[in-house]
């Protein structure tokens, strides 16, 4: 399927967008750039612990894209340290996202939604119907200590 020229959200700016190594700084070993899109797979997968199909939904692409982009930010870090090069920020295919309205998500199947400001309160997951939904900016922190979502450990190699 020939993949379409899409540009990736990002939801977050970056205070810092220059890494130098400290041992380098009289001696130049180059730098990687780590492009904006990559950096946000890492923030939501690797910072806040999102499973890999949440991000890619917030990234407005596919979970292989997401892999793949998340895959070179690794490698490309890795090679940052191994190598002590400095890494810049800075590129890509991306559009900052909208200011997001009120986030939902469904407990039930993962589901996250947005609902806009000044309306009430959704009573069910648009997805499967679910009533047990939950404003998505508030369970972060649980659902990275919680059992059953994020258990799927094995999809986080690199083949
Ligand atoms: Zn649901």
């Amino acid at each position: 399927m020939p993949r379409p020229r899409r540009h990736r959200q990002i939801w977050s700016s970056f205070d810092y967008d220059y890494w130098r190594p400290c041992a380098t700084c009289l001696e130049d070993r180059g730098e990687v750039v780590l492009k904006m899109e990559e950096m946000e797979s890492i923030r939501l997968k690797d910072h806040l612990g999102m499973d890999q199909r949440e991000a890619a939904e917030l990234m407005n692409i596919s979970q292989p894209t997401f892999h793949r982009i998340l895959a070179e930010a690794r490698k490309k870090i890795g090679c940052a340290l191994v190598c002590g090069k400095a890494i810049r920020i800075h590129g890509g295919t991306y559009e900052m996202a909208v200011p997001p309205g009120r986030k939902f998500r469904c407990y039930d199947c993962q589901h996250v939604w947005e609902v806009a400001h000044g309306t009430g309160r959704p009573l069910n997951c648009p997805n499967c119907g679910s009533v047990k939904i939950r404003r998505a900016e508030d369970d972060r922190g649980y659902d990275r200590s919680g059992s059953g979502a994020h258990g799927r450990q094995g999809m986080h190699g690199m083949q």
